[in-house]
């Protein structure tokens, strides 16, 4: 059965091409806030704007849950958790697929990471916590104090893009992901290849 469940799962080439084709991942020139370039540009909500796009993203990554016997064990008493807005879509997209009996999401409030909804100690089940994509892991890092500081295991961890620079796990529990991405970033335009070519640039958010 677990052999089967992974080859269900689209390649990362299949992945990608599902974020281009949405607008999700694009190449060009562009200007970070804090002053990076790079020639790639995530916007991971445009893949998620539609509804078959989005149930085959989450689909593929809760193959990547099921297959762990310590999750498979536990459902349908799991929760599924996003430590922000973007990554809501996925956790209710994967919470849907493996019938998991809880969702939460976080939000940052007066920069501190908390949950949406009022939740008390010992009410959380084992949680797997979800985001669309981990770029310095941050945001993971943090909801996994919040989780824990609640008194709940976390049995699972991942997103739909992982980049390599991010970790690969929190504490004991592997980040899946359906794409890692190996990210060129320059600090400054001095050292930019795009600029020194004279491409016209586009600044962008995260
Ligand atoms: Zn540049």
């Amino acid at each position: 059965m677990a052999a089967q469940g992974v080859q269900l799962i689209p390649s990362s080439e299949e992945i990608m091409r599902i974020l281009k084709r949405t607008g999700a991942f694009r190449e060009g020139h562009f200007v970070y806030p804090n002053g990076k370039h790079t020639a790639h540009y995530f916007q991971m909500p445009l893949a998620f704007r539609y509804y078959d796009t989005a149930r085959v993203l989450a689909v593929a990554l809760s193959r990547k849950f099921r297959v762990e016997r310590d999750i498979a064990s536990q459902l349908p008493k799991v929760s599924v958790i996003s430590p922000s807005s973007g990554g809501i879509p996925v956790a209710f997209g994967v919470r849907d697929a493996l019938n998991a009996e809880q969702i939460y999401w976080a939000e940052q409030e007066s920069g501190q990471r908390m949950f949406r909804q009022y939740v008390n100690q010992g009410e959380i089940n084992p949680c797997i916590i979800v985001d669309d994509i981990i770029r310095s892991g941050h945001a993971i890092e943090e909801t996994v104090e919040l989780v824990r500081s609640l008194g709940a295991p976390i049995i699972g961890c991942g997103a739909i893009v992982r980049f390599a620079s991010a970790p690969k796990q929190i504490g004991d529990v592997s980040i899946k992901s359906l794409v890692e991405f190996d990210e060129q970033s320059y600090d400054s335009s001095e050292s930019c290849v795009a600029c020194k070519q004279g491409v016209p640039e586009e600044h962008v958010r995260f």
